[in-house]
């Protein structure tokens, strides 16, 4: 089918009570045309090679068209944004075109990220520009092969239509190119999605979303009862308050396992805001994201943080707790009391304290974690942080410190670092750290091999830094595309040494300092 032009006149932005989403067309963009795609994606779709080169496959991916049993929307939630509540924001430029079934009989649902105006567009033009387009598809891609869950991008379609951004936001004057990102995952329903009816008082949609939510999103809670349609589950009274804790209960430590995930690979989202919050525990709205170069548990990507505190790398473990308690608080009219609630919270700080001793012991190669494992670990960071050393390139150089030695020496960790002189004032106390750790790993007794094999598991060699996805950027804007596929290549295999492509590894370099390229729009 041929779409209309841009159907929202003003008037139909608009608040939108006693619905979860509505009904809205892509809005067609002059001239669509595929940039890059992910193959894994697509084949999970069932989508083959000539699929994707297939015209219409821009045509329908870039807005213009729609295939038979589509029936696009944008969803409505709402948001704290900043620790403040923000009211209603929902899909301003985010268009689902529908669920398809992958060939693993999964549900996928595809959204097209800037395809036009929607009912929860305010003021805003419903569009994304290429570069912010190219950062999304390559780290939500990366991070699914760093195993952290993530939404997914089907591909990045130019859109041929220019689109200009706030200067004051992201500092880039005048008109650019724009993009359409096709986002896949199970389910975008996020905690600002139960906010929205709480928040208005509307107690009958909160319920019946989070009815919905169980039964399409968490059918293992249901058991063999989910096979059964919704409507017949209600009127079975199959959704009870124990079902309702034990859902939230799983949502606190699905986004523990989540927050997890990021401290262990260095990223950090920039925009923890409950909007951005899955419901399912999965990354969701690359904006400003960053990847930590320089270990720094102060930094943050986002450049209208302006205390620069709130989504900083180390705060996002009690940042994605409170966020839990505004999705609790939501939550809080379907319970008789906080107790359940309480208990999700808990758990939360329960599955979070535990993953930081995974990310430890894994980290540093170790068994397990005991004792005194995380206290070496916060010293070690404390360390890294003093005298400058990457993180990324840091960790992935530990395993070959020699720890049989007394004194093991700093020798193959010293690329890791930014500065010489940084370097010297903290290398004494670095070989004392290495000394004990040394000591820690012989006590711990795993063999070599099997405690590099956890090292290199646990931390990767390629990670999609912020400098290397502005390089790609840059070149796509000159024209040349092909950094794209080939950096998102690169990342498919993080873990893996990758002769010839050391470079993808290479410390930030100088220019990218003041230039880390984590726009926000
Ligand atoms: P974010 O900070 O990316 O989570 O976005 C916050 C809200 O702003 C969401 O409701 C988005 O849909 C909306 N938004 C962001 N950019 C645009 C845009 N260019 N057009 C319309 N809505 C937007
Ligand atoms: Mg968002
Ligand atoms: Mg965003």
């Amino acid at each position: 089918r041929e779409l209309p032009g841009d159907p929202i006149a003003s008037a139909g932005v608009r608040q939108v009570h006693g619905a979860a989403w509505s009904r809205v067309m892509p809005t067609p963009v002059a001239a669509p045309r595929l940039v890059a795609h992910s193959a894994e994606v697509a084949a999970q779709l069932g989508l083959d090679a000539d699929g994707i080169a297939a015209p219409a496959f821009a045509q329908v991916f870039g807005g213009n068209r729609l295939l038979d049993g589509m029936d696009p929307w944008a969803a409505n939630y709402g948001g704290h944004q900043f620790g403040h509540w923000a009211g209603q924001l929902g899909d301003g430029r985010a268009i689902s075109l529908g669920e398809a079934v992958g060939v693993d009989g999964g549900r996928h649902e595809l959204q097209l990220k800037g395809a036009g105006r929607t009912p929860y567009s305010r003021g805003a033009d419903g569009r994304a520009v290429l570069r912010s387009s190219v950062r999304e598809f390559i780290c939500s891609e990366a991070m699914h092969h760093l195993g952290v869950p993530t939404t997914r991008a089907l591909s990045l379609v130019a859109t041929g239509d220019a689109v200009v951004r706030d200067m004051f936001y992201d500092g880039h004057p005048g008109p650019e190119p724009g993009a359409i990102v096709c986002r896949v995952a199970p389910s975008f329903i996020r905690f600002g999605t139960f906010e929205l009816p709480a928040s208005r008082g509307d107690v009958d949609l909160l319920r019946a979303l989070v009815e919905f939510c169980v039964w399409r999103d968490f059918p293992w809670l249901l058991g063999r009862r989910a096979a059964l349609p919704l409507a017949e589950l209600r009127a079975a009274a199959a959704f009870d308050e124990a079902l309702f804790a034990a859902w939230f209960h799983e949502v606190c430590t699905r986004t523990a396992a989540l927050v997890g995930h990021w401290m262990r690979v260095g990223f950090v989202h920039g925009v923890l805001n409950t909007d951005n919050m899955s419901i399912l525990g999965l990354t969701i709205d690359y904006g400003p994201y960053g990847w930590i170069d320089g270990y720094d548990p102060d930094w943050t990507p986002n450049t209208t943080d302006a205390q620069g505190r709130r989504y900083r790398f180390g705060w996002q473990p009690r940042v994605a707790h409170w966020n839990l308690g505004r999705l609790a608080q939501a939550l809080s009219p379907l319970f008789a009391d906080a107790a359940p609630l309480q208990a999700g919270l808990d758990a939360y700080a329960t599955r979070w304290a535990a993953c930081e001793r995974d990310n430890a012991a894994a980290k540093l190669g170790l068994s397990e974690c005991l004792g005194d494992d995380l206290a070496l670990m916060r010293e070690l960071q404390a360390l890294m942080h003093r005298a400058g050393a990457d993180m990324t390139n840091f960790f992935r150089a530990l395993p070959d410190v020699d720890i049989e030695a007394e004194a093991p020496s700093l020798e193959p960790l010293r690329g890791a670092f930014y500065d010489t002189v940084q370097l010297a004032a903290s290398a004494d106390a670095l070989d004392a750290w290495l000394a004990r750790y040394a000591t820690r790993c012989r006590a711990d007794g795993l063999p070599r091999e099997a405690r590099v094999a956890r090292m290199h598991a646990a931390n990767p060699r390629y990670v999609p830094r912020n400098y290397l996805a502005q390089q790609a950027i840059e070149r796509a804007e000159a024209g040349d595309e092909a950094g794209i596929a080939e950096l998102l290549d690169v990342l498919r295999e993080p873990y893996d040494e990758q002769p010839g492509r050391e470079a993808f590894a290479a410390l930030r370099p100088d220019w990218a300092l003041d230039r880390a390229g984590c726009s926000m729009l």
